[in-house]
């Protein structure tokens, strides 16, 4: 991959995806995405998606993903299956640096590494994840078939992932640190509405404990200090997400570009940063609804402001 590409777009996810096919069918050449695993980002994790316009019917984010990367590779799109490591720029050019030494050029660069989920920080939180401890309700879920489980978060991840497991699961306990959820209203609805899920407010998970097995329980505590005991093998974390901004770390430590205080990339309304020629689109971006509609959406726009810059640029 010795010529300079037009673009080269970090991320798979809904932006990337949505990127690839805009770059490619709107005339630039030789556009590469660097995804290190699967097309198809976050959602693909997700048992159910149902906001998604003219997608209608029960489908998982899998099912919604699965059509995008064929679509993109029609009009010239490659992907590369590689972990970037750091983009850097000197003078008009962008340098991709490949985990294992690789490099490649390109005239612009549109980031779209997404988030990933959070630790609760609770005691026993490391010591048992992958052991009991899950982020991902899909993947983990069937481990737990007509048992029950303990999920922590209030956000429209803990609620969704608390429908889709009590079709599982004997019982789910839905334990959030506060009294109201951050969650859309009809799903919070649906959530009290189902008979097997226990809905526990004002508490925070204390700690997880467990043998060498994994997870035999959990102990969580009211706003009062009063303690309770849930005894269950599974326990899963739904308490928001990280940006993905690793690969903005320069050498001597500072952002490529300009972020804000929470790691997130400052964009303009094209998706522009501060260095000419970087755009970054979806959850990694300020302001970030964190929906795949709005990431796809970031991901055009971003596309569309590539190609008039390489235009400038090369013209
Ligand atoms: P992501 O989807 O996070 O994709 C980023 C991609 O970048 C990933 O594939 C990752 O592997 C890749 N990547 C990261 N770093 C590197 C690197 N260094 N090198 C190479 N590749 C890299 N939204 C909705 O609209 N409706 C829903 O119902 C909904 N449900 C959700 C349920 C769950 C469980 C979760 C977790 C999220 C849900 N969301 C939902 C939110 C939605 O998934 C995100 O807003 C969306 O996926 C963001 O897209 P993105 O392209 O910005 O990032
Ligand atoms: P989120 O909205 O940030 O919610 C995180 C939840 O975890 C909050 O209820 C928060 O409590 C709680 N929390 C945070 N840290 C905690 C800790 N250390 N211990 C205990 N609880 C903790 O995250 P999310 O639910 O993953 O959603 C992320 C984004 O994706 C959101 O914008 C969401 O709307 C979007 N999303 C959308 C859909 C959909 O549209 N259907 C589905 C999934 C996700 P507080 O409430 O007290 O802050």
């Amino acid at each position: 991959m010795s010529k300079i590409l037009d673009c080269a777009i970090i991320g798979g996810g809904p932006a990337g995806l949505t990127a690839g096919l805009y770059t490619t069918r709107g005339g630039l050449e030789n556009v590469v995405m660097f995804e290190k695993g699967m097309p198809g980002g976050q959602i693909t994790n997700s048992s159910e998606i149902e906001n998604y316009p003219g997608v209608t019917g029960e489908i998982t984010g899998m099912d919604l993903m699965m059509p995008w990367p064929a679509q993109c590779s029609k009009f010239g799109l490659v992907h590369e299956m590689v972990n970037v490591t750091r983009v850097s720029k000197d003078a008009e050019t962008f340098t991709i640096h490949i985990e294992g030494g690789e490099t490649v050029q390109a005239h612009s660069v549109i980031m779209a590494t997404g988030s990933r989920p959070r630790r609760a920080g609770f005691k026993g939180e490391e010591e048992f994840f992958g052991r009991g401890i899950s982020t991902c309700a899909t993947c983990d879920g069937f481990f737990y078939k007509d048992k029950e489980v303990v999920i922590i978060g209030g956000g429209d991840t803990a609620l969704e992932e608390a429908l889709y497991l009590a079709k599982i699961c004997s019982k789910v306990y839905l334990v959030h640190r506060r009294d109201t959820f951050r969650s859309a209203p009809n799903t919070v609805e649906r959530v009290k509405n189902t008979k097997n899920i226990e809905i526990i407010l004002n508490a925070t998970p204390d700690e997880v404990y467990g043998d060498t097995m994994g997870v035999t329980g959990i102990r969580i505590e009211d706003k009062d200090g009063h303690q309770r005991d849930i005894e269950v093998p599974g326990v899963f974390i739904f308490v928001g997400n990280d940006v993905n901004n690793q690969t903005l770390i320069q050498e001597d430590g500072s952002f490529l570009c300009d972020m804000n205080e929470a790691g997130q990339v400052i964009v303009d309304l094209s998706m522009r940063t501060s260095v000419p020629g970087l755009f970054a689109a979806g959850d990694m971006r300020i302001e970030a609804p964190k929906q795949v509609i709005s990431a796809a959406g970031d991901g055009a726009v971003a596309a569309l402001q590539a190609i008039s810059y390489v235009d400038e640029l090369l013209s």
